[in-house]
């Protein structure tokens, strides 16, 4: 059984998609077919110029908004980067940091991984701090220590901030070999891994933080094996990709993870 605490969490990472009129029309499409309270908590996260546009379209509902990633300082010469009190500023609640992609493609570090979770928490923000394993070490058998050292990595500064701020924090556990292909982690497999996170979050933070603490499953989650994969008393939500961006299906999903 999932602690009450535990709200489940649905986020769609809408990725390099959706032009200002695309979100707001897939915005109306959401809102309209949400339910306005109860279930789960939603999150949408589009592209950063869409992000302003998104926050006018959620207007009063209680859709959190969330950016894709950040940089770590506030201010200052890094042309091109967006920083977290500017996310803020454009309406952000939440922001994804260390997703696979940005690890893969474009060098995300561990180290920056920790260092732009810290920034989101110290904006009073909510990280989704991803991690996860590739195919070749998962055939190796290294998945959980894998992403045991993500965590921990990412984690290194979490007992500087109040507990209440620890509480944010949100793990998003992503096989990268699930990731926009169509495989997706078995609901045990998926529970097992989560089940890790969590006995390592209780080891190094305390328990009332890994209770607290809510680990969403991304890869390939679509509207037919969501609900198996969150009835698992460790997956407390989804990080969705390609199937945030139709609105039955994303609403489907955020369903299926009713309390
Ligand atoms: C993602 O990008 O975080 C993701 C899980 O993508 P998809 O659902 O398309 O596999």
């Amino acid at each position: 059984m999932r602690p009450e605490l535990r709200r489940p969490l649905v986020a769609g990472n809408w990725k390099l998609h959706k032009t200002l009129a695309e979100t707001r029309a897939l915005l109306a499409a959401l809102l309209a077919k949400l339910p306005s309270d109860g279930g789960a908590e939603v999150v949408v996260a589009p592209v950063f110029t869409a992000l302003t546009t998104a926050r006018e379209a959620i207007g009063a509902r209680s859709i959190g908004l969330a950016a894709q990633d950040c940089y770590e300082a506030a201010q200052g010469a890094f042309t091109g980067e967006v920083s977290v009190a500017l996310l803020k500023d454009a309406g952000c609640t939440h922001v994804i940091v260390g997703h696979s992609e940005r690890r893969e493609l474009f060098g995300e570090t561990d180290a920056s991984v920790r260092r732009k979770a810290e920034a989101v928490l110290h904006a009073g923000l909510t990280p989704i701090v991803c991690v996860g394993e590739t195919l070749a070490i998962r055939e190796a058998g290294g998945t959980e220590a894998h992403v045991l050292s993500q965590l921990d990595a990412a984690l290194e500064g979490l007992p500087s901030f109040e507990a209440a701020r620890q509480k944010r924090l949100v793990v998003a556990y992503e096989p990268v070999w699930a990731i926009g292909t169509g495989r997706t982690a078995t609901p045990a497999d998926a529970q097992a891994v989560h089940a890790a996170l969590r006995a390592r979050l209780s080891a190094r933070f305390g328990q009332p933080l890994s209770d607290a603490v809510r680990i969403l499953y991304g890869g390939s989650v679509k509207a037919d094996n969501a609900a198996a994969l969150m009835a698992e008393p460790d997956v407390d939500g989804a990080l969705v990709g390609g199937a945030s961006l139709d609105a039955d299906t994303f609403v489907a999903i955020a369903a299926a993870a009713r309390p």
